[in-house]
């Protein structure tokens, strides 16, 4: 392979060098994938367990309707069929009781007004509170919230720290993997703002049907089919601007490099003297992360008679039915500092707990196994002034194109930033190239506010504004 001048060679094999991938390769370009693992997907992968014998994803990842682009990406690669939308969400609180959180009849952003209003995990003030809230966030301009917390944002806006406690942290810290008290506002704001309160489907959440590895096996046949390569087991030890020297020895030499491997990954593989020049790079050092623990779990019996379900309180945040019968759940715990540093053992029975106090019925069924998957890095941390840390694509001082879910796209660590951070950068190759990418396709029967950009992203309109039916103005 030595010495083959490809068009573009794309270091790193998640969702944002696939994304890139698909979008050169439509277009006729040779594209070479490098991955120095065995399987594409990056941290939205499956791995067969060596105990059981299964498959099992690192963690559950779920699509938010406002997730245009990685559904584009999805029906490109020909699995977006493999996503299960559901439009209501469970909360069940310790005891038992249970609230059913769905858009009614009223058009966006008002579309929970009256779900909200039934729930019974809220007393009535605290949802005419969380309306208020609701409205504020509505009409931020997220850009000037960027240095402070998304707590002192909620405790301006007069939310107490119940209301924060049962509601605005499970939101957030699922979203955003960190606690609304070091999240930084505009991220959270963005959350809301896109994911909420934007479009009625926005907040409808896709859940895959089978693994996440099944959903890229379509791409490997896009990138050969147009005359490219995907290449596993091919790490990178140093990246240029022309060349990707290979940790076996070897050099891939292409028109254009990308570097789509995870941000604390960058500093290493980039060329020194490059880095030097680039200006984007040194910063990406400074950025933390915050863990996931997923667990897997088996039960003798059925356990769980809902396809998901938030926890209001617990440290568990989610459980997800994996089965047909409720005997294969999938708990998870974002922003999980405080649970990393425990055995398998220790965050199985915590698990066990939230759920025996939140689901009682269970307490009496037997565990036939369980598996933790502790995430150390699962993803950056938005905390105040991380906006200004991310680059762009594409730097002044170099021609090296950056990809990953860390790039400059205003979205948290979601398959959805990933995707638009690859479709940019396959722009940026275009243009670098002097060919242009055609815009992204529109996603066919979602997204009554999704429109396309010039840019090839496909992105979601402004709310439009309801104050009076959400009672606000
Ligand atoms: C536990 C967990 C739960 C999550 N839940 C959700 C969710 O529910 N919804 C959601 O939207 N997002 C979720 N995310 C976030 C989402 O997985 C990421 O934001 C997204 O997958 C990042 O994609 P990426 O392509 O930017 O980076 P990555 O997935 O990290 O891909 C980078 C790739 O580069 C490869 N690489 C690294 N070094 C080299 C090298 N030297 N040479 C060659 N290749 C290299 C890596 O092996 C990897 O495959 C979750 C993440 C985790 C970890």
């Amino acid at each position: 392979m030595s010495g083959v001048e490809w068009d573009a060679a794309i270091v790193g094999g998640g969702i944002a060098g696939m994304a890139c991938a698909i979008r050169l390769s439509e277009r006729g370009l040779r594209v070479v994938l490098l991955e120095t693992r065995k399987k594409l997907g990056g941290r939205a992968s499956s791995f067969i367990d060596p105990r059981t014998g299964e498959a099992l994803d690192n963690c559950q990842h779920v699509v938010l309707g406002c997730c245009t682009n990685y559904m584009d990406f999805l029906e490109r690669v020909g699995t977006a069929d493999r996503i299960l939308w559901h439009d209501s969400q469970t909360w069940i609180e310790p005891g038992g009781r249970r609230s059913v959180v769905k858009p009614g009849l009223l058009p966006a952003p008002a579309h929970y007004a009256g779900s909200f209003a039934r729930a019974r995990f809220l007393t009535k003030g605290e949802v005419a509170s969380i309306g208020r809230a609701s409205w504020a966030i509505i009409r931020a301009d997220r850009g000037r919230h960027e240095g402070e917390t998304f707590g002192a944002f909620l405790a301006r806006a007069g939310q107490s720290d119940e209301t924060v406690r049962k509601f605005w942290s499970p939101v957030v810290i699922s979203a955003c993997n960190l606690d609304v008290d070091r999240v930084s506002a505009a991220s959270a704001l963005h959350v809301f703002q896109e994911g909420f309160l934007a479009r009625r489907d926005a907040a409808r959440m896709g859940v895959p049907t089978g693994t996440l590895s099944e959903l890229y096996e379509g791409v490997a046949s896009i990138v050969e089919g147009a005359g490219g390569a995907v290449r596993l087991g091919a790490a990178a030890r140093r990246v240029g601007e022309d060349e990707v020297e290979l940790a076996s020895g070897e050099t891939v030499r292409a028109r254009c490099i990308v570097l789509a491997t995870p941000v604390e990954r960058v500093g290493r593989l980039v060329d020194p003297a490059l880095a030097k020049r680039d200006g984007r790079i040194e910063v990406l050092g400074s950025i933390g992360h915050s863990p996931i623990v997923g667990v897997h779990l088996a039960f003798e019996e059925s356990v769980l008679d809902v396809p998901h379900c938030v926890l209001v309180g617990m440290g568990t945040q989610w459980l997800f039915r994996k089965d047909g019968g409720g005997r294969r759940v999938h708990a998870v715990i974002s922003a999980a500092s405080d649970w990393v540093g425990l055995d398998e053992d220790a965050i199985v029975a915590r698990v066990l707990e939230d759920m025996h106090a939140c689901l009682p019925s269970s307490a009496g069924v037997e565990l036939s196994w369980a598996r933790a998957v502790k995430e150390k890095l699962a993803t950056f941390a938005v905390v105040p002034g991380f906006e200004s840390k991310r680059p762009g694509p594409v730097g002044r001082g170099s021609r090296l194109v950056l990809a990953g879910d860390y790039t400059d796209t205003g979205w948290p660590a979601t398959m959805e930033g990933a995707t638009r951070a690859g479709y940019r950068a396959g722009e940026a190759v275009m243009e670098a190239l002097g060919e242009s990418l055609a815009p992204a396709r529109m996603s066919a029967g979602r997204g009554e506010g999704a429109g396309l950009s010039g840019g090839g992203v496909v992105r979601s309109r402004r709310p439009a504004f309801f104050p009076r039916l959400l009672g606000l103005s």
